[in-house]
């Protein structure tokens, strides 16, 4: 199978080349990286197509009202605001698809990725934007109890634990918001936080310091959880390895994580280079990764922001990348 404008061979699914526009560029991720990469390469006539991957949408999706995306005095429903995106990219000609994206090989050129359905893509330029997922703490109770009492995801499934006492494990920005939800549901929500004070912003920590039904049990870790249907309690230890170290249960009915994320970069390792935690590396001031026409925006490559604006702020550099690169083909 040829294509007709390029005469490229290409495979199933494959994207054809626009006319008089520039080649083709696939976007992996339907975050605000991805989107926002999309709009700009969109309106820059590049033929594009976006694979949203396992969660539409990206991590915004489950949360709830966005307060600090510029533009939005009020906040903004998450949900809302990433199909807003979606919306935008399309308008500007980005073709949205399901699909995620399972393989890479960037040896030779055009690209070759392979989605789920099996199918092959040819590409000349990719743009990352893979986002991240939740860090579990390695408890083998955390596969036990998961999808009956243990969550990553207050927004998904706090309604499950309405009136009930939870725990969240953590102390930064993400935990106080998980937790902050969780007590507008349930009746009492601990706070489970290793060291002795929290590391999230200040507001946030107002937040949950004032509210009535959230308690913070500081320089506390997890053991175990027990339960015979479903999550009744948490093995924790208080002070571990010191004096007044103390062992003890509490009960509690579900169980939130909230220590973090990880790069969704596992599909590119052994093609591209990326760091000891697996974030993709660019190449600084650019988001050039190590090979050339490849390029990464939003959480997959950022290890210390990690916030919505500076994923959109990327998505673009990544999109006027792209386009450079294309130009020079
Ligand atoms: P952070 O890395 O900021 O915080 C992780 C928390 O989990 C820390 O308290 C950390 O403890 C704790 N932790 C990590 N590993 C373990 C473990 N194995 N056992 C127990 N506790 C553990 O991650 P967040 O997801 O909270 O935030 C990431 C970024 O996103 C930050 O920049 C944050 O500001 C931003 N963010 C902003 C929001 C907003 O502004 N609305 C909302 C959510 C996130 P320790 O402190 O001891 O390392």
């Amino acid at each position: 199978m040829f294509n007709k404008d390029t005469n490229i061979p290409t495979k199933r699914g494959g994207l054809g080349r626009l006319e008089n526009g520039l080649g083709r560029l696939i976007i992996i991720g339907s975050g605000p990286a991805g989107y926002t990469a999309a709009i700009y390469a969109g309106r820059a006539n590049i033929k594009t197509a976006l694979y949203c991957g396992m969660q539409m949408g990206g991590q915004l999706t489950t949360t709830t009202i966005v307060e600090n995306f510029p533009g939005y005095p009020e906040g903004i429903d998450a949900n809302q605001m990433m199909m807003d995106l979606q919306t935008q990219a399309s308008r500007f000609g980005a073709e949205i698809r399901d699909g995620i994206i399972t393989k890479a090989d960037f040896s030779k050129r055009p690209f070759i990725l392979t989605t789920d359905r099996g199918e092959e893509l040819e590409a000349d330029s990719v743009i990352i934007a893979t986002g991240a997922s939740a860090k579990y703490l390695g408890l083998a109770d955390e596969e036990k109890y998961k999808g009956k009492g243990v969550s990553a995801c207050a927004t998904c499934d706090g309604f499950f634990y309405r009136k009930k006492t939870v725990a969240v494990v953590g102390g930064g920005d993400t935990a106080c918001e998980e937790a902050s939800y969780l007590a507008s549901l349930c009746e009492k929500v601990y706070m489970i936080v290793r060291k002795p004070y929290l590391r999230a912003s200040d507001i946030m920590k107002r937040r949950v310091e004032q509210a009535k039904n959230i308690e913070i049990l500081y320089e506390t870790n997890t053991l175990g959880l027990y339960g015979e249907q479903g999550i009744e309690g948490a093995h924790l230890i208080y002070r571990k390895g010191e004096a007044d170290e103390r062992k003890y249960d509490l009960p509690i009915n579900g169980f939130f994580l909230a220590i973090g994320h990880k790069p969704n970069t596992y599909v590119f390792k052994g093609q591209l280079e990326l760091d000891a935690q697996g974030y993709i590396v660019t190449k600084p001031g650019t988001t050039q990764t190590s090979v050339e026409g490849v390029f990464a925006a939003g959480d997959c490559a950022d290890p210390h922001y990690q916030q919505a604006v500076v994923a959109a702020g990327t998505g673009c550099m990544a999109a006027l990348d792209a386009q450079a690169y294309l130009q020079s083909l």
